[in-house]
């Protein structure tokens, strides 16, 4: 029997390192970016960043400050990696980033005010990314706004306070090919590439690719593509392919141990509300993970976990700790593993079957898998 001692996420940095492989297959001589944000993902971001950075990346990227001082605090030097962080407030720690070699993005004059503070703080320069608004409606300049951004930062960089290593932008609709405001974006990113260099500009990297745009859209790749949910083996989207098409193998495996069975009358309610009453006479299998692990309420008798050989479906509701399953009479024991998703080779679910279930994207499923939940590291 197949037995599990603990519920984890298993995350197989093998598994992640042959999805850069592949990826940097795909982008010719550009380089691709492991992001890392958000714990990689709910992956574990330092553990990420090591096997990234093993398989021969040179950036990575995170969404917040804390983040990318947290890669440096656990060891990832700046001769090992650049850190591209990309969104910033005023009360940021402008001057830790700077101190840590950090490159920041610049989306409004405001910012590179408190970029000019921080190098005097730190006493040193520091590399800035200028980042465009070519129609995603986020973060980054607008059009009208873009010269005199380029302008202020060309300013400062003369003074030798800060040297422009990139400009880049984000997508909106990758992950629909042929979607009309894919060629938009990429005309009014070249305008914006060709006024930052005709102002005297010269960045390291050109950047605009996520991971849709990096499987789907060569002419999106530039110097740089900006890799996360592929790299953790999942498709962008389902329309787009299955990880498969693409070359790659979901990392994390979510399981864990029975923690209870029994054989209940028919009639039984299961759960909080009693929204499932068991159908006829039956067994149920207790799971240790609930909502505060990271397993969605919305997944309440719809989520798949793979048992005993098959899929069952979660009876009622999902509670902060645990969930039930009915197994419909047969026999599980205790300490048998429950496989929420997976890879999908030992026939479990994948985490794009429970974004399915539960009307998300996998992005969202394996990125709420809660700290409770201890990672194990495996190169399978
Ligand atoms: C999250 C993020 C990415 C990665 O997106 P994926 O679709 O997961 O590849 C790239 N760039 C930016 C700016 C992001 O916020």
């Amino acid at each position: 029997m197949n037995n599990v001692m603990r519920a984890e996420a298993v995350v197989d940095l093998g598994a992640l390192q042959q999805n850069l492989r592949s990826l940097r297959a795909r982008v010719g001589s550009a380089e691709v970016m492991s992001v890392v944000k958000a714990d990689a993902y709910g992956h574990g971001a330092l553990p990420v960043a090591r096997a990234a950075l093993a398989a021969g990346t040179r950036w990575l990227g995170v969404a917040k400050p804390e983040e990318a001082l947290a890669l440096r605090a656990g060891g990832i030097a700046p001769e090992q990696a650049r850190i591209l962080c990309w969104l910033w407030t005023p009360a940021a720690p402008w001057a830790e980033c700077v101190a840590a070699d950090v490159d920041i993005t610049v989306s409004g004059v405001w910012a590179l005010g408190r970029v000019a503070e921080a190098v005097r703080a730190a006493g040193r320069p520091a590399r800035v990314q200028l980042k465009a608004d070519t129609g995603l409606g986020r973060n980054g300049a607008q059009p009208h706004d873009w010269p005199e951004l380029v302008s202020a930062a060309r300013r400062l960089e003369r003074e030798g306070l800060i040297r422009v290593t990139g400009l880049w932008s984000h997508f909106a609709c990758a992950d629909e090919p042929g979607h009309p405001s894919i060629q938009a974006q990429l005309d009014a990113f070249h305008e914006a590439l060709r006024v930052a260099e005709a102002a005297g500009v010269q960045p390291e990297v050109r950047h605009m690719a996520n991971s849709p745009a990096t499987l789907t859209l060569p002419e999106a790749h530039f110097d740089l593509v900006r890799a996360g949910i592929a790299q953790y083996g999942l498709s962008p989207s389902p329309e787009l392919g299955t990880p498969a098409d693409f070359g790659l193998r979901p990392v994390m495996t979510l399981q864990a141990p029975v923690a209870s069975v029994k054989t209940v009358p028919a009639g039984h309610g299961v759960s909080y509300g009693h929204t499932y009453v068991t159908p006829g006479r039956t067994t149920l299998a207790l799971v240790p993970l609930g909502y505060a692990d990271g397993i969605p309420r919305h997944a309440s008798s719809t989520g798949p976990v793979l048992l005993g050989g098959k899929w069952r479906t979660i009876a009622g509701r999902v509670a902060m700790d645990q969930f039930v399953l009915d197994l419909g009479g047969d026999a599980a024991e205790v300490g048998e593993a429950a496989i929420l998703f997976g890879p999908g080779d030992q026939g479990e679910p994948t985490a794009e079957d429970w974004a399915r279930a539960c009307g998300t994207i996998s992005y969202e499923i394996v990125t709420r898998i809660g700290g409770r939940v201890p990672r194990r590291y495996v190169e399978a």
